[in-house]
């Protein structure tokens, strides 16, 4: 195992021994194969490059206090790149290919999954894209599949801290018959502008209502959205939004802990009567809210300077199960042998 300072290496890029790939060719996904560098050489008029044929995953894997490593929901994760490439016209991968490369991608890299209680992780990345050359807008006859790790350190190094979101009307990050729902570079390209402004004002990301009529609430930047009110766990309903698996978790377990879950549409007015606001994805799991700020009517929704205790107690369930404290009831665990 290297020895790295765990708590304090942050979430970015960092060099790892081994990538895996695979290619599709000729109408079919070739064999995994296990790769040492770093770079692609790619056509110059790759498809990923022009014309935006890219989709990816994100996932994680822990140690757990028994030394084994468990990688979590990644079905689910292959499933959605599935309905990704559906999205933009890219040749689906088999669920069982995408599962080898990820469990094959840990294996080759177990040197630098993180120890049991440092709170950090394997972040892990598939991602899929266009390597035929077209020059005419058209789906590509060449793809490629690579799943890369690197060990990332809690998202709270400082203990899980609520931040601040903006809402801004005059940008979108999806359309409302648009990519919004699939996992593609092209929905991140078009957030940048818009994420960049929010950092800028000190907010962790941009709480984007729905574009076609800007009355309800989509997504926060890279995260779903979730409220807790009258014991309720309230989460959009829209065609636009990433189906998150964080989110999914939250919702059962939720249920598990006596809540009603209620998804659908979330009128923006609504703001003013949630006991708890957070965001959820694979990076922080909850990202708790203790301000919204409202930048076109120049109001504010105030929660807690401190997580919510269904906040809380949803973070730590769903951190005990992906580190194997506590059991897996719903299947969601796999252990790399
Ligand atoms: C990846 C992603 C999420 C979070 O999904 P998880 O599966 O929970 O990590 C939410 N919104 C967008 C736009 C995303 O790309």
């Amino acid at each position: 195992m290297e020895n790295l300072d765990w708590k304090n290496i942050g979430f970015g890029y960092r060099k790892t021994d081994f990538n895996v790939r695979c290619y599709y060719k000729d109408g079919a996904w070739g064999e995994l194969e296990v790769n040492d560098s770093e770079y692609l050489n790619l056509h110059m008029a790759a498809t990923c490059l022009h014309y935006g044929q890219e989709a990816f995953e994100g996932l994680k894997a822990f140690t757990g206090k028994d030394g084994k490593v468990r990688i979590f929901r990644m079905e689910d994760n292959a499933r959605r790149m599935q309905s990704s490439c559906d999205g933009i016209l890219m040749p689906q991968l088999p669920v069982e290919k995408f599962t080898e490369a990820v469990k094959l991608a840990v294996k080759k890299n177990l040197n630098v999954v993180p120890p049991y209680g440092s709170g950090a992780s394997l972040y892990i990345r598939p991602v899929l894209f266009g390597t035929g050359p077209e020059i005419g807008v058209k789906p590509a006859s060449e793809y490629m599949f690579i799943v890369f790790v690197m060990p990332v350190g809690p998202y709270f190094p400082e203990g899980f801290k609520p931040t601040d979101l903006v809402i801004m009307r005059k940008y979108d990050r999806a359309a409302p018959q648009g990519t919004g729902k699939y996992k593609v570079g092209g929905n991140y390209a078009a957030s940048l502008v818009a994420g960049k402004k929010a950092k800028a004002g000190h907010y962790s990301a941009v709480l984007y209502l729905d574009s076609r009529e800007k009355k309800y609430i989509d997504e926060c930047g890279p995260a779903n959205f979730f409220a807790i009110k009258d014991n309720t766990y309230i989460t959009p309903q829209s065609d636009s939004i990433l189906p998150s698996i964080t989110n999914m978790s939250l919702m059962q377990l939720a249920e598990d802990l006596g809540l009603k879950v209620d998804r659908r549409r979330v009128p923006v007015e609504e703001l003013e009567t949630f006991e708890e606001v957070g965001a959820c994805g694979t990076a922080a799991v909850i990202s708790p809210i203790k301000r919204i700020h409202d930048d076109d009517l120049d109001k504010e929704y105030l929660y807690g300077t401190e997580p919510g205790p269904w906040s809380t107690k949803l973070y730590e369930k769903l951190r005990a199960i992906q580190c194997g404290d506590e059991p897996d009831v719903h299947g969601w665990v796999t252990l790399v042998e």
